[in-house]
């Protein structure tokens, strides 16, 4: 038994570090690795490129203020779905001029007011529909600002970009089929786009990605000829579960720099290259950690179920997607009693186990697949009040949880320091309290 075990490997995370923050603080928590978020920061700030690039982290993986500004501070730039989500990296004290809004909104009233303020403070906005286009083209002009649009580039490898090939199903960007329309309409405007964007989406398949390089600079060239930035999105593939395999951001870079390079020997322009990961930066650096406090079974045929104090609650991704997270379970007194990764003195019939949370719904499991179907998992046996951690949980956990289902309370955050083993509290509990606060009292009830 080691307490200077790693959960995983390039972490700070210690079974020591982690029996510190359970004895301090109550479960369930989620707590990131400061030192983990810097070096995936560092790792895309050092891909290869051709003529420079920008790093937008997408803040919807997660937006803790805390984590904005460790990010900040690696001199990253920022990628807002909402504007909400740029009010609030403003509140984290970061300028509009570093944010790129990405959003399927339509502001209107006083959204659409603080639109054009935080535009001409230097906001990015990126047009995501002929609409939006529409909306802000006078406003724009009138300013001498630049924008950026987002293209829905249709799914496909290696096409033209006039083949629409375009995946119907979501309608994230102007389609290539209205790209005519659109710049018709924005030259009319004198509206300049000094930036292409396309996100594929999440997770993607480095090979996909690579192949939307190509298509990209290919519309770039054909229709956005005073574009300087062309913007791949984020998606970048990691490896949560054991097996998995991360996307190698490094040939990815490679791919691009080699791309955007023939690009310029063609058209003698100089692009240069953006990114918005976020995923990438934040997943494997969050660990949610919740307790054992029942086990139960469901008969001879049926499963060995343990339960925690924190299931989709604080991690809704196996109900919404049936994504996978890798369990370690750790006693009170610190011993590993399993970890995914090394399963190997376990046995693959006995150690069948599934793992759910507290939540009136059958569908509260960390062990579900794409189809809500529950599928054991091999892990050890645990004793009421040991611990179960989850890894992979710093994106799209705390931010996408249905945290008040069951009125449980939002959950704490907290703040594995970089050089020592400290640990911060960097989100209160949300209070009962401040969960009803905003129900109004009828007098005549
Ligand atoms: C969600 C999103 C991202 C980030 O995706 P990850 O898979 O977390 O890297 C980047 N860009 C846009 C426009 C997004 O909507």
């Amino acid at each position: 038994m080691s307490l200077s075990e790693k959960l995983i490997a390039n972490s700070n995370l210690t079974i020591e570090s982690l029996l510190k923050a359970v004895n301090k603080y109550e479960t369930p928590f989620y707590i990131y690795d400061e030192k983990m978020i810097i070096d995936r920061c560092n790792d895309l700030l050092n891909m290869p490129n051709a003529y420079g690039i920008e790093i937008n982290y997408a803040v919807k993986a997660n937006s803790n203020k805390t984590i904005l500004q460790i990010i900040n501070n690696q001199s990253l730039s920022f990628d807002a779905s909402s504007l909400n989500e740029v009010r609030r990296i403003k509140m984290a004290n970061i300028p509009y001029k570093k944010i790129t809004l990405t959003t399927q909104e339509v502001p209107e009233g006083k959204d659409r007011k603080d639109l054009e303020e935080m535009m001409k403070k230097g906001l990015k906005y990126n047009v995501c529909s002929i609409l939006q286009l529409k909306l802000i083209a006078d406003f724009a002009s009138a300013n001498k600002i630049q924008l950026s649009m987002r293209v829905h580039p249709g799914v496909g490898s290696g096409e033209s970009a006039t083949r629409n090939t375009g995946d119907k199903y979501s309608c994230f960007g102007v389609h290539l089929t209205d790209i005519e329309e659109a710049l018709k309409y924005a030259n009319s405007k004198k509206i300049i786009f000094n930036e292409v964007h396309v996100h594929i989406g999440s997770g993607a398949d480095p090979v996909i990605w690579r192949e939307n390089i190509d298509r990209e600079l290919s519309f770039v060239e054909i229709y956005f000829p005073e574009t300087d930035y062309v913007n791949f999105g984020g998606g970048l593939k990691i490896a949560r579960m054991p097996g998995e395999k991360a996307a190698d951001i490094s040939s990815l870079g490679n791919y691009a720099k080699k791309k955007i390079e023939e690009f310029n020997k063609k058209t003698g322009r100089k692009l240069v290259m953006k990114i918005e990961p976020g995923t990438f930066i934040v997943a494997n650096a969050g660990f949610l950690v919740t307790k054992v406090i029942d086990i139960k079974k469901t008969g001879k045929n049926g499963f060995y179920f343990i339960v925690t104090n924190g299931g989709m609650e604080v991690n809704a991704r196996p109900l919404f997607y049936g994504s996978k997270h890798p369990f370690y379970l750790i006693s009170k007194t610190g011993k590993m009693i399993s970890n995914e990764f090394n399963i190997s003195k376990l046995s693959k019939t006995k150690d069948q186990r599934v793992i759910v949370g507290r939540c009136c719904e059958s569908g509260d499991s960390q062990c579900l697949d794409e189809t809500g179907h529950i599928v054991p998992r091999i892990a050890g046996n645990p004793e009421i009040g040991d611990y179960l951690t989850i890894g992979g949980c710093g994106a799209y956990c705390s931010t996408m949880t249905p945290y008040n289902y069951n009125s449980h309370s939002q959950v704490i955050e907290l703040l594995l320091r970089k050089k020592s083993t400290d640990i911060d509290l960097i989100r209160k509990k949300q209070s009962l309290k401040q969960m009803i606060a905003n129900e109004i009292n009828l007098r005549n009830i």
